[in-house]
């Protein structure tokens, strides 16, 4: 299929994969997906519910308990794993507009997730493929060998966010796919698109009828069916703290498996000495920009939270707000749009919600704070919100504590290094965070001292595929990527085997 673009636009609420068929929701009910930047349906997906589910985890089940995928070698799923990726790579401009359209990020940051979902189907075939056939364990006797491998968990539920669709659900689908796993995937109902093309790039590199399946529809209905099902073994959830403690209670009750990437509040401290020649400053400035406002900040490893030195506090936030207020707004098909809207109506309001608390518990507004003037690149309609610069906050504000999910950058100071680690871990989440400095020895005393699941020392964003990523306290359980993402999707098991057995003589008679 040369198209994933227009196959899954075309297919228009035809959205829900179950065995190997595209089927409309059973209820007949379908949902627009609109295009953020300005409002308008583009396609239209079936809306599924709890039937729906029902049905797709049948047929995983199926899939699972009686098919082949389970049992086929690593060398071939490891192989079926790289074609996907050639397959992602060949619809890569398709598919990164479509990403562009769902979500509302620009084209280009739509073909970089692509590669970045190609990278994470290669990771995971060449982790497999690499692996040994168990760990021996020495069991002390040369009559006894032993053995822990590797199994897959059986049938995984994935739920996953609009910020980054395809990438999101790529984390969770190739490790789960690598372990010999079938799945049922949920992508947010309002970024559906990319997701459902990637089911039909997996049927075409081979995958038998049942490994996938897809059901489109909301989080109350199909989310919470898929977290209590009886007949799903593992939950796989990115998103919010709110639906992700939903998900881990529902599914206590059938006690599965629970991987959870939830939200961050990620400091990004910079001290005084990386600002101290002119490339380290303009540096410094930049990368928090990123940080910051890329994506419109609906990143959940945004570094949302500024927090610099006292004596260079005056001179950066001046430089930040300078470049912050040349950032290009507008559709994010648009040629020289740096940056697209929020992804719905809703993401905005609760962007002007923070930013108003803020402004009432005392923060300074340094730019931003409002929606821009609209413009042919810029529809009244769309969802657009102006990079914001927040100044003089303090830990205790709503806007520094919670997730705001939007371009809201506040700004806090410190004048010790332990002041600056006290207040980056100042913060019930724990995804990511980073320091700036000149100073190796403070670059790792203090990224010893982070409590954040990624540290960056110099740097903002990057991750890698082969390491793992997660967080602590409130950004969730378990990790995705490296072993680690790898291992969520398995179960140990440890083969003993006597090769002289004997009787105990436990008991005399
Ligand atoms: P969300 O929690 O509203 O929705 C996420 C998914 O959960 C959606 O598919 C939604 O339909 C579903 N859902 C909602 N309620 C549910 C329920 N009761 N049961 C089951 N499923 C339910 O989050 P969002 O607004 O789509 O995404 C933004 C959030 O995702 C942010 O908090 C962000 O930090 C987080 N996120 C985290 C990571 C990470 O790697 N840690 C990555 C991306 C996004």
């Amino acid at each position: 299929m040369a198209n994933s673009t227009e196959t899954a636009v075309e297919r228009a609420h035809r959205t829900i994969h179950a065995g190997g068929e595209w089927l409309a929701a059973s209820s007949g009910a379908t949902r627009e997906i609109l295009d953020p930047a300005d409002a308008r349906p583009f396609a239209v997906v079936a809306e599924g519910d709890e039937q729906d589910t029902d049905l797709a985890v049948a047929a995983a089940r199926r899939a699972f308990d009686a098919g082949d995928w389970p049992h086929t070698p690593v060398a071939e799923r490891a192989a079926l794993l790289r074609r996907v990726a050639d397959l992602l790579v060949r619809d890569r401009e398709t598919l990164g507009l479509l990403e562009s359209r769902d979500a509302g990020k620009t084209v280009e940051e739509g073909r970089v997730d692509i590669d970045c979902v190609a990278d994470a189907f290669r990771y995971f075939a060449d982790l497999v493929a690499g692996e040994g056939a168990g760990r021996v364990v020495d069991a002390g006797s040369p009559d006894i060998h032993s053995v822990v491998v590797h199994e897959p968990v059986g049938v995984c539920a994935m739920i996953t966010p609009w910020n980054y669709p395809l990438l999101q659900a790529s984390w969770k689908i190739a490790p789960a796919l690598a372990a010999g796993n079938t799945f049922v995937i949920k992508p947010s109902e309002i970024t559906p698109l990319t997701t459902v093309a990637l089911i039909d790039l997996l049927t075409e590199a081979g995958l038998p009828n049942g490994v996938a399946n897809i059901v489109t529809g909301p989080g109350h209905t199909v989310g919470a069916r898929l977290a209590e099902h009886p007949g799903v073994d593992l939950v796989s959830f990115t998103g919010g703290l709110i639906s992700g403690t939903k998900v881990a209670q529902a599914a206590a009750v059938t006690v599965k498996k629970v991987a959870l990437e939830l939200g961050g509040k990620n400091p990004n401290v910079v001290f005084a000495d990386a600002c101290e020649s002119e490339e380290g400053f303009d540096t410094a400035v930049d990368q928090a920009l990123n940080a910051a406002f890329i994506h419109s900040g609906q990143v959940c490893s945004a570094g949302g939270r500024l927090i610099v030195e006292e004596s260079v506090r005056e001179r950066f936030v001046a430089e930040l707000v300078r470049r912050a207020q040349k950032i290009r707004l507008g559709r994010g098909t648009e040629d020289g749009v740096e940056c697209g809207p929020l992804v719905s109506e809703q993401q905005r309001a609760k962007t002007e919600d923070y930013v108003a608390s803020a402004l009432a518990e005392g923060a300074a507004l340094r730019c931003g704070g409002k929606r821009p003037e609209p413009s042919p690149q810029r529809p009244e309609s769309g969802y657009f919100y102006e990079p914001t610069v927040l100044d003089h906050c303090h830990r205790d504000m709503r806007v520094v504590r919670e997730e705001v999910f939007g371009p809201v950058l506040t700004v806090e100071t410190f004048r010790t290094e332990d002041e600056a680690v006290a207040l980056a871990n100042d913060t019930e989440y724990g995804l990511a965070g980073a320091v700036w400095t000149a100073d190796a020895g403070r670059a790792r005393r203090v990224a010893g001292r982070l409590r954040h699941g990624t540290v960056w020392i110099n740097d903002f964003h990057p991750y890698l595929p082969q390491a793992e990523w997660g967080g602590f306290g409130k950004s969730g359980v378990g990790r995705e990527l490296g072993p680690a993402g790898l291992a969520e999707y398995r179960e140990s098991k440890h083969v003993y085997q006597n090769l002289a057995p004997r009787p105990v003589r436990w008991f005399a008679g």
